[in-house]
């Protein structure tokens, strides 16, 4: 494939739920195996990809904390969760013969990686595909922020967060057939009008190092190789 002219090295932010498919909860192989392929379409145009995957479809503090849970100890639980997402990915994309690295912020050392920034680095250059797991480390934050964090410290050039819908509209396109998609939105209007991309904290940390997050749909026919050519439905936050 030819080299993308566009983006050299991404963040790829999808959410646990992107995972499941239609059971509703846990992991759904053919729906990784999906994602995966996308991936490896990046990677072989000569990408550099990171990746953050949520834990939704496994376990949420939030949830856990409405049922009487401690809340920091919901928060590593929900952690825990992406770390199971980060291996189910990672060995998809093992079986396309794409090398990845997972790499956790918090040691397990019989697992994967920890977080060493300046080795993380270096396995981009070495163009494998790395997938940080276990969210920032810290309880009180989503795996949005992570993304954001680690997409700054990797220098990458944009967040791609993928989701149900291809691209964030001023009103919900599910309810509302009129609804009108942003070719572009500022992050002073997604945080004002309160639109629903990623977590206020993450906005604003993408916001203060001018790093833009284009939002797609994971299931769009061109999928996320098209997006970053600039081809199909997308909104672009900057
Ligand atoms: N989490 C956390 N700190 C982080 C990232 C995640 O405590 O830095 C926990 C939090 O409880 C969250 C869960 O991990 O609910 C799963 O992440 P998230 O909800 O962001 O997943 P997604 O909605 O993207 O699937």
């Amino acid at each position: 494939t030819a080299p993308n002219p566009n983006y050299s090295r991404v963040m790829l932010k999808i959410s646990g739920e992107a995972l499941m498919g239609d059971q509703g909860f846990g992991l759904h192989p053919p729906t990784v195996e999906r994602v995966a392929r996308q991936v490896q379409e990046l990677h072989e145009m000569g990408v550099e990809v990171c990746m953050v995957i949520g834990g939704g479809n496994i376990f949420r503090g939030l949830q856990g904390s409405a049922q009487g849970m401690e809340r920091t100890t919901a928060d590593y639980m929900g952690m825990l969760a992406t770390v199971m997402n980060a291996l189910a990915v990672q060995s998809a994309l093992e079986a396309l013969q794409v090398n990845t690295r997972v790499i956790s912020a918090i040691p397990m050392d019989q697992v994967c990686e920890p977080y060493i920034r300046r080795r993380a680095v270096r396995h981009l250059e070495k163009k494998r595909v790395c997938i940080f797991a276990a969210g920032t480390g810290n309880p009180f934050f989503t795996t949005d922020t992570a993304a954001t964090l680690r997409a700054n410290e990797m220098k990458c050039q944009a967040i791609f967060k993928g989701t149900q819908v291809d691209g964030i509209y001023d009103s919900d396109p599910k309810t509302n057939p009129d609804a009108v998609r942003y070719q572009t939105v500022s992050y002073d209007e997604v945080l004002t009008k309160n639109l629903k991309v990623m977590d206020a904290s993450a906005i604003a940390l993408a916001r203060d190092n001018k790093l833009p997050i284009v939002v797609f749909s994971l299931t769009a026919p061109g999928g996320l190789a098209g997006v970053l050519s600039g081809q199909g439905k997308f909104t672009m936050v900057k």
